[in-house]
């Protein structure tokens, strides 16, 4: 039998998240404060989300608008800011069509169900598998944690969902085991494995992994959810290795904040999709469409894109003077665009909790070893140089 409600006293919230010891209450741009008042720099963005920082001028005047207008009516309607933003995400990629959710796991989810409706009708495999890479992370739901080949994240939670199997991320020996598995039916993968360390993906292994999936008739599937709306420098990172997914997934900062998930498809699968076989109850409601057609239209507006670049190349010249200056302390400086990996000899955690303590400076880690720098793709120098000065003085001090 289960045992009662517990006398003793506890934290209301599960215990599922470590978390530090501030409380986060307000934020604007690339600041925020906590309830003691205390001010930090956020190179965080709320885990690759905030890609126009905190509470943005322009999303939040749309979402404003829209408060007294509509928040929900369910997708047995149509619903206009939706329809606009797949019109948008569809002309600003491969993709057909598009499917909205609520978040990143969602939308791998979603995707695993098209591929695996595209396996079932259009290939004949149900019994088919998808092959996913050692290190990645696709989310926390039972078939993105299986998809997730990482023994940390799925220790404790067997049965896993079936239909998986695992190869390793860069290796030519996986595109070869692809070409000789009769029973694959999908290939899904990150450009760059961000929980995973930050690793970028070999362009040439890509390019070889899309032939062969196009060769097999099966879906590439590329979940964008991290690396998606600008993250790396191009809208998506797909675009910057000349091949095009039929399956691509996006959530983290579509929506500056708003939850929000996103998967599009080319329409030789999302055609699958039809009345009845998919559904959410909030997925690509009023209110978190219209934040995703506004941080889009930002983007256009504010060439977000192109200020990434150019912050990009500022912070990594920054992080390589500093890996030259403090060659034993820091081994790698990694990534693409503003998603950054540092490998440091000391525990990340211990560069993360100090940043944090004695500068303000909020970044995250990914590993071990390695720091994971995400700044809003709108920061400038100013800001740049004043986390560089904390990571230097960090450094010196160790
Ligand atoms: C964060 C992340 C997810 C999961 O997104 P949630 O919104 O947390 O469910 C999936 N894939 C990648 C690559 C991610 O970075």
């Amino acid at each position: 039998m289960l045992k009662t409600k517990s006398e003793e006293k506890i934290a209301p919230v599960m215990a599922a998240y470590g978390r530090f010891p501030i409380t986060i209450e307000k934020g604007k741009g690339s600041y925020v404060w906590d309830s003691e008042g205390t001010k930090y720099l956020d190179f965080t963005a709320g885990i690759a989300v905030l890609a126009l920082g905190h509470v943005p001028d322009a999303v939040e005047e749309a979402l404003k608008k829209q408060l007294d207008t509509l928040w929900h009516c369910s997708n047995l309607y149509h619903i206009a800011p939706q329809e606009k933003l797949a019109e948008k995400l569809t002309g600003l990629t491969c993709c057909d069509q598009a499917f909205f959710c609520n978040s990143g796991a969602e939308a791998n989810e979603g995707a695993i169900k098209l591929a695996r409706r595209y396996a079932n009708l259009v290939l004949g495999k149900p019994e088919g598998h998808i092959v996913t890479f050692n290190h990645s992370f696709h989310g926390r739901t039972l078939a993105t944690m299986t998809a997730t080949a990482q023994e940390k994240i799925q220790s404790g939670f067997g049965p896993l969902v079936p239909g998986f199997k695992y190869l390793s991320y860069n290796d030519d020996a996986s595109v070869q085991a692809i070409i000789d598995d009769e029973d694959c039916i999908a290939v899904m993968l990150e450009m760059v494995q961000g929980e995973g360390g930050v690793i970028p993906a070999d362009k040439t292994w890509v390019q070889k992994l899309a032939a062969v999936s196009k060769d097999k008739g099966i879906p590439l599937i590329v979940d964008e959810v991290q690396t998606g709306m600008g993250r790396t420098g191009t809208l998506f990172a797909y675009e910057q290795y000349g091949i095009e997914p039929d399956i691509l997934t996006v959530a983290k900062a579509l929506g500056s904040g708003i939850p929000i998930g996103a998967f599009l498809a080319k329409k030789h699968v999302s055609e699958l999709f039809t009345p009845g076989t998919h559904g959410s109850t909030f997925g690509g409601n009023p209110f978190s469409t219209t934040a995703g057609v506004a941080t889009i239209e930002a983007f256009e507006k504010q060439d977000v894109l192109a200020q990434c670049l150019k912050n990009a190349k500022y912070l990594t010249q920054k992080l390589n003077d500093l890996k030259e200056k403090y060659a034993k302390k820091l081994t790698a400086v990694r990534g693409l665009g503003l998603l950054l990996g540092v490998e440091t000899a000391a525990p990340a955690i211990d560069v993360v909790n100090e940043l944090r303590e004695k500068h303000h400076v909020l970044i995250l880690t990914a590993g071990k070893h390695v720091l994971r720098i995400l700044p809003p793709l709108v920061t400038n120098e100013a800001e740049i140089d004043q986390f560089i000065a904390a990571f230097d003085d960090v450094l010196k001090e160790q």
